[in-house]
């Protein structure tokens, strides 16, 4: 992305979000699995700033993600 972003519309912006806080989230997830050589653990909540905890399934590798700081945040839907 090299070109900057003008003011965001609102609606697609809320569209958007949900999507890109979970790409974010299983980013950070990834990096820090990888980094801390874990699977489970915790990173910081693109939505809300807070405590996202995280397990990654040992023989699927399937993430579930939920964040610890907010109620209604991600993984609780
Ligand atoms: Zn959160």
């Amino acid at each position: 992305m090299a070109t900057t972003k003008g003011p965001t519309i609102g609606g697609v912006e809320d569209i958007m979000d949900p999507m890109a806080d979970a790409m974010t989230a299983i980013k950070a997830i990834l990096a820090d699995a990888k980094e801390k050589d874990r699977k489970q653990g915790t990173v910081v909540c693109p939505k809300c700033k807070g405590e996202l905890g995280y397990s990654i399934s040992s023989y699927n590798g399937h993430i579930h993600g939920r964040c610890n700081t907010t109620r209604g945040c991600l993984g609780h839907g």
